[in-house]
């Protein structure tokens, strides 16, 4: 299994802590079929700043600590970058990493409760240079929570999404939840990973995330997903169904 966003890297955000956190957390990532983690510290979100050379060097240290512990678990360098008005000019200064080596996905993180009005021209940006926005976790901010539909001309721009495993097994809560399976009913969401940041209450749940997506949506959607996670990675075309808007009574049960 491939995870697509994970905070395991040691005391850079508020993720692991330290090392031995970063070790407890690759051995249960393990032991629950994880082979492959792209590290995705926190950047400009207002509290981390993890430009890429630093993220580079925390990868091959930590990777270097897994191999001394013969821990099969490979990583890759990532990010995720909280979306700004500086974007373009952080890519300029070759401050940002990529979901892969040929930088053409970037997993991008809205604040909470906002999705910023300059989004979509800046989505335009990006994809006019060959980048394809990936947003993560859109299940837990509350405008696509209030209205999924929301996502939909994003998707419709050729941006990807991406839910957090724990958000659809229920660790966030019930609205959470649901919207996340609205969204997987839709195909507003495109790839699942972790965001795990410890293993004491954020932690990975893929292979749970996987289990009770195979159970409601068939394995056909698991293996899709599973597909898209290695094509991001392997920076190859990634192909999504088509989204579907959601009826507005299907949501507004729990507004
Ligand atoms: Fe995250």
């Amino acid at each position: 299994m491939i995870d697509l966003h994970c905070h395991i890297l040691p005391g850079i955000d508020d993720g692991a802590n330290n090392l031995e956190d970063s070790i407890h957390m690759a051995n249960v990532a393990v032991s629950s079929g994880i082979t492959h983690i792209l590290c995705t510290p926190h950047h400009n979100n207002g509290t981390y700043r993890n430009p890429k050379y630093d993220v580079i060097q925390h990868v091959a240290a930590l990777q270097k600590e897994l191999d001394n512990r013969e821990i099969p678990l490979t990583l890759f360098e990532g990010q995720e970058v909280r979306i700004t008005g500086e974007l373009l000019q952080d890519i300029d200064q070759d401050n940002i990493l990529f979901a892969d080596i040929d930088d053409q996905y970037l997993l991008i993180e809205f604040p909470s409760n906002d999705v910023p009005a300059f989004t979509e021209k800046l989505f335009f940006e990006l994809l006019s240079h060959e980048i394809t926005p990936i947003i993560v976790h859109p299940e837990r901010n509350s405008v696509f929570i209030d209205d999924p539909n929301k996502i939909i001309p994003f998707l419709e721009m050729g941006v990807l999404s991406q839910m957090t495993a724990p958000s659809y097994v229920g660790t966030f809560g019930k609205k959470i939840q649901k919207t996340a399976k609205i969204m997987l009913e839709h195909n507003l969401v495109h790839m699942v990973a972790s965001d795990a940041h410890n293993i004491e209450r954020r932690s990975f749940y893929m292979k749970e995330a996987y289990e009770l997506m195979e159970k409601e949506f068939g394995y056909e959607k698991v293996e899709s997903f599973k597909q898209v996670a290695k094509e991001i990675i392997n920076g190859d075309t990634v192909k999504v169904p088509e989204p579907i808007g959601v009826k507005k009574n299907r949501f507004s049960l729990f507004k």
